[in-house]
C-alpha cells in the first residue's frame, strides 16, 4: 500500500516533527488546528490546515469526528495521532480504520489492552513478564487491606484507567489506605471517567528504565534499546538518556527480552515502550505499562541508532516489513534529551504564559531541537506547556552533558518564564554528573536546586521584540561575552543597535 496524504491529529513539535518526517518521504502533510493555534508553526507549515473548533481540548484536538471530517475534505489517507490527546485512545483508532483510513500507530485492541493497568498487568503475568508486586482484582477497601498486608507497606494506588504520571498515591501505613483509596478513586473517576485502582508495592529508590518496541505486521518485533527517564519531577519525566547508566549487558539482554515479550503478548504493530521500574538493590526489573505510541523522549533513541521512527512508523503503518534483525541494531555513543517548559520554578512550576517576544534555540554539531514555537507566538494555557525539546547526542555520556550545558546556556525563550535554569542546575549536580539518581531524587534535591534570576527587565523585551521586526539590521544573534556562552539580552541588543 502507498499512502499519500497524511494528517496529524496534535499540535506543537510533535505535529511539526510528524510533518517533517512525512514531507521527507513524499507524502502531503494536512494539519488540524484550534482557534488558539490558527498560526501555529504546525499549521503553516503543513500543506494544507482545517480549522476543527475552539480553543479547548474537547473542543477541538479531542473531537474524534471534526478530526475524521478533516480528513475526508482533504483527501487524506491516514492519521498520526502523536503523543497525548487522541494518541492512546482505542475508540480513536478504530474509528480511523471504520473511515477507510490508517491509523499510524498499533491495533486498538493492543491500545485498549495495555491502556487498563489492571488488565496490562494480568496480561503480562500470563507472559511471564515480571510486574510489581501488587493486585489488579476487584478494588474494595477490604480486598485492598488485604492485598496491602500481602505485599508490605509502603504500598502505591494507581488509577487503572491512569496515565501521565497522574493520580498516584502513596500510602505508607495500613491506617491511612481507606481514606487514600476513597481520594484516589475520586481522582480517578474526575481525570479519566474511571474509578477502578489497583495496587503496587512502592519501590522508594526506583530507577525508570523503558525499551522502545518497533514491530511489523509480519510477526518481526525488535527493540530498540532502552532510555533511562529516571529524572523526574512528581512522576513526570524531565531529562532522558540512552544508554542507561544503570543497566550492564546482562541486565540490559533480559530487560529486552522481557519487552519483547510483552509486545508479542499484546499483538502489538508499530512503535511503542515498555515501560519498566528497577529496583537497583537487588537489581531487579518489573514491568510498569505499555505506552501504545510515540513518545516524547523518542529522538534520543533515533539520535543513536541514526533511524527516523516516524518514518519507521509510517512505512509500518503502510504494511512494509522492518528490514532488520535485532543484531543489526547497534546503538552507537550517548543521547541526552531535556524538556523545556513554560513554567516557573520559583513558583511552584505553574505554567507560564505570554507572548514570546525572543527566542534563541541552540545549534551546532549533535544538537537538534524539537521546538513547537517561534518569536511572536503567544503560549496560552489551553495546552501542556512543553515549548520544545533539546537533544544531544555525543561519544560518551560526558560528552552529552557538557554539549546540553553549553546547549542550555544559550536557549532563551523571552516573553514567558522557562525551567531552562532549572534544568541547568539538574544538569551540574554532582549526584546526576554520577549517573546516581533515582525517580524522586529531583523532587528529594529541590531545595538545593536554587532557580537563578531569569527576569528580563520589561523595557529590554521590548526593544527585543522590536528588534525582531527590524530584520535589515540583521537578526539577533546570542552574545558570547567575556569567555561565558551564557545568552545575554543586553550584548544581543548590542548587536542590534552598535553604540
Ligand atoms: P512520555 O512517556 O511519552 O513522556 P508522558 O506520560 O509524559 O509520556 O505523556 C505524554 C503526553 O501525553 C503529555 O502531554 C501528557 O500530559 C499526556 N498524557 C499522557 N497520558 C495521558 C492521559 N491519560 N490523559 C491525559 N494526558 C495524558
Ligand atoms: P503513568 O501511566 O502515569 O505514566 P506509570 O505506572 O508509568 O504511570 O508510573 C509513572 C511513574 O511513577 C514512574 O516513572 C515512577 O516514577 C513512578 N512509579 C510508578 N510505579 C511505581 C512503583 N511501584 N514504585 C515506585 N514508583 C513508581
Ligand atoms: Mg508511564
Amino acid at each position: 500500500m502507498n499512502l499519500h496524504t497524511l494528517l496529524i491529529a496534535n499540535r506543537g513539535e510533535i505535529a511539526r516533527r510528524i510533518i517533517r518526517a512525512a514531507r521527507e518521504m513524499g507524502l502531503r502533510t494536512v494539519a488540524v488546528y484550534s482557534e488558539a493555534d490558527a498560526d501555529a508553526p504546525h499549521v503553516l507549515e503543513a500543506d494544507r490546515a482545517v480549522l476543527i473548533g475552539p480553543p479547548p481540548p474537547q473542543a477541538s484536538y479531542l473531537r474524534v469526528e471534526a478530526i475524521l471530517d478533516a480528513a475526508r475534505q482533504t483527501g487524506a489517507d491516514a492519521i498520526h495521532p502523536g503523543y497525548g490527546f487522541l494518541a492512546e485512545n482505542a475508540a480513536f483508532a478504530q474509528a480511523v480504520a471504520d473511515a477507510g483510513l490508517v491509523f499510524v500507530g498499533p491495533p486498538p485492541q493492543a491500545i485498549a489492552l495495555m491502556g487498563d493497568k489492571a488488565a496490562a498487568r494480568a496480561r503480562m503475568q500470563a507472559a511471564g513478564v515480571p510486574v510489581v508486586p501488587g493486585y489488579q482484582g476487584a478494588d474494595d477497601d477490604q480486598a485492598l487491606a488485604q492485598a496491602a498486608a500481602r505485599i508490605g507497606f509502603p504500598v502505591l494506588l494507581k488509577a487503572a484507567a491512569g496515565g501521565g504520571g497522574k493520580g498516584m498515591r502513596v500510602v505508607a501505613q495500613p491506617e491511612d489506605l481507606a481514606e487514600a483509596a476513597a481520594a484516589a478513586r475520586r481522582e480517578a473517576q474526575h481525570a479519566f471517567g474511571d474509578a477502578r485502582l489497583i495496587l503496587e508495592k512502592y519501590i522508594p529508590q526506583a530507577r525508570h528504565v523503558e525499551f522502545q518496541i518497533l514491530a511489523d505486521a509480519h510477526g518481526q518485533v525488535l527493540h530498540l534499546y532502552e532510555r533511562e527517564c529516571s529524572v523526574q519531577r512528581r512522576h513526570q519525566k524531565i531529562i532522558e538518556e540512552t544508554p542507561s547508566p544503570l543497566l550492564d549487558d546482562a541486565l540490559r539482554r533480559r530487560m529486552a527480552q522481557a519487552a519483547v515479550a510483552a509486545a508479542r503478548a499484546v499483538g502489538y504493530v508499530n512503535a511503542g515502550t515498555v515501560e519498566f521500574i528497577v529496583d537497583p538493590e537487588p537489581r531487579a526489573f518489573y514491568f510498569l505499562e505499555m505506552n501504545t505510541r510515540l513518545q516524547v523522549e523518542h529522538p534520543i533513541t533515533e539520535m543513536v541508532l541514526g533511524l527516523d521512527l516516524v518514518q519507521w512508523q509510517l512505512r509500518v503503518a503502510a504494511g512494509q516489513a522492518l528490514p532488520w534483525r535485532q543484531g543489526d541494531l547497534r546503538p552507537r555513543g550517548h543521547a541526552l534529551e531535556v524538556r523545556v517548559y513554560a513554567e516557573d520554578p520559583t513558583n511552584g512550576f505553574l505554567p507560564s504564559t505570554g507572548r514570546l517576544v525572543h527566542v534563541v534555540e541552540p545549534q551546532g554539531p549533535g544538537v537538534r531541537v524539537d521546538s513547537g514555537v517561534r518569536p511572536g507566538l503567544e503560549v496560552t494555557p489551553h495546552y501542556d506547556p512543553l515549548l520544545a525539546k533539546i537533544i544531544v547526542h555525543a561519544e560518551d555520556r560526558p560528552g552529552a552533558i557538557a554539549r546540553m550545558q553549553a546547549a542550555l546556556e544559550r536557549t532563551a525563550y523571552h516573553g514567558v518564564v522557562t525551567n531552562v535554569a532549572f534544568l541547568l542546575q539538574v544538569l551540574r549536580h554532582p549526584d546526576f554528573r554520577a549517573g546516581r539518581y533515582h525517580t524522586r531524587w529531583v523532587d528529594e534535591i529541590g531545595a538545593e536546586v536554587a532557580t537563578e534570576p531569569t527576569a528580563v527587565p520589561p523595557a529590554v523585551l521590548a526593544a527585543l521584540a522590536l528588534a525582531e521586526r527590524m530584520p535589515a539590521r540583521g537578526s539577533v544573534a546570542p552574545a558570547s561575552a567575556g569567555g561565558t556562552a551564557r545568552y545575554d539580552p543586553w550584548a544581543a541588543l548590542q548587536g542590534v543597535f552598535p553604540a
